[in-house]
């Protein structure tokens, strides 16, 4: 196929999320020729940091900029586009109440600003996280509301953008979804090791059970073998956010084995297809040809 006519617009949070998520799919795209472009609402604020990294920087914010800036070269993305939100940080925190906070804003302000995107780089695909953002943290079911109601509003005449574009309308909407049987491989690995699943992560504020317990449809398996390594170096990139032993070790093993696809359920057009498709432009006839 063809993708030289392909555009893809990823809207997403924080810089990792476009490698640790969906990484695979998009230098796939991009090696194949289409147009990959990326909006990240925020600069990754409030991630952990460890201090020696910190050495000759003046913020968490230029690091993790830095950061998706490396792995956006390695993923060979065409544009990389900030919203100029804060990162909101995991719920209950104060951060969640800061009023540059992705999670505080109006969902119709900052869909206005990702209208303005979706009209001016015309993608046939747009891509966000689920509905429960991949583990339920606040900016990413933020961004998730907004993309859904910016997917709607950028096709529709009356509704007047930032930037006073002209009106587009995508012809798909994928959201990313985790694979369960990943997640079920690592509760069973951090159980087997004698930690708590339902107490993940460095704040132990993520519940892998509940999260393994919400399942989503998957439409579009997207097959990414040709491109881990790419991918692995993109993930290399994110140092701050563990990005190094993701790609190496026994975790970068495992993530070999078990997560040769990245999968998506389609959440527009509502006609759904019947099996998994292996393409996220399957069918569609202004791409190829
Ligand atoms: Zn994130």
């Amino acid at each position: 196929m063809n993708y030289q006519h392909a555009t893809i617009l990823s809207v997403l949070a924080h810089p990792d999320d476009e490698t640790f998520g969906m990484g695979g799919t998009l230098a796939l795209y991009a090696k194949n020729g289409a147009n990959v472009h990326l909006i990240c609402a925020t600069r990754g604020e409030v991630g952990e940091m460890p201090p020696e990294m910190m050495m000759g920087h003046t913020s968490i914010a230029e690091i993790r900029e830095n950061e998706l800036r490396c792995a956006a070269g390695m993923l060979r993305l065409n544009g990389v586009h900030f919203l100029d939100y804060r990162d909101s940080g995991m719920e209950g925190s104060p951060e969640n109440q800061h009023p540059d906070a992705l999670a505080a804003q109006p969902v119709e302000a900052v869909a206005a600003k990702v209208v303005s995107y979706i009209r001016g780089l015309k993608p046939q695909v747009v891509l966000t996280f689920d509905p429960i953002g991949g583990y339920r943290h606040p900016d990413h079911i933020a961004i998730h509301n907004a993309t859904v109601m910016a997917f709607k509003l950028a096709g529709d005449a009356k509704f007047v953008d930032p930037e006073k574009r002209e009106p587009f309308q995508p012809e798909r909407l994928y959201f990313h979804t985790m694979s369960k049987g990943f997640l079920k491989v690592v509760i069973f690995m951090l159980k087997v090791t004698g930690k708590d699943p339902s107490k993940f992560g460095k704040n132990q504020d993520i519940d892998l059970e509940s999260i393994a317990r919400v399942t989503f449809p998957v439409h579009a398996k997207i097959n990414y073998s040709s491109v881990v390594d790419i991918r692995d170096r993109a993930s290399a990139c994110h140092a701050s956010q563990g990005g190094k032993q993701m790609a190496g070790g026994i975790q970068g093993v495992l993530r070999k084995v078990f997560q040769s696809n990245e999968t998506f359920m389609q959440a527009y057009p509502s006609e759904v297809p019947t099996r998994p498709i292996k393409d996220l432009f399957e069918g569609m006839d202004t791409v190829s040809r």
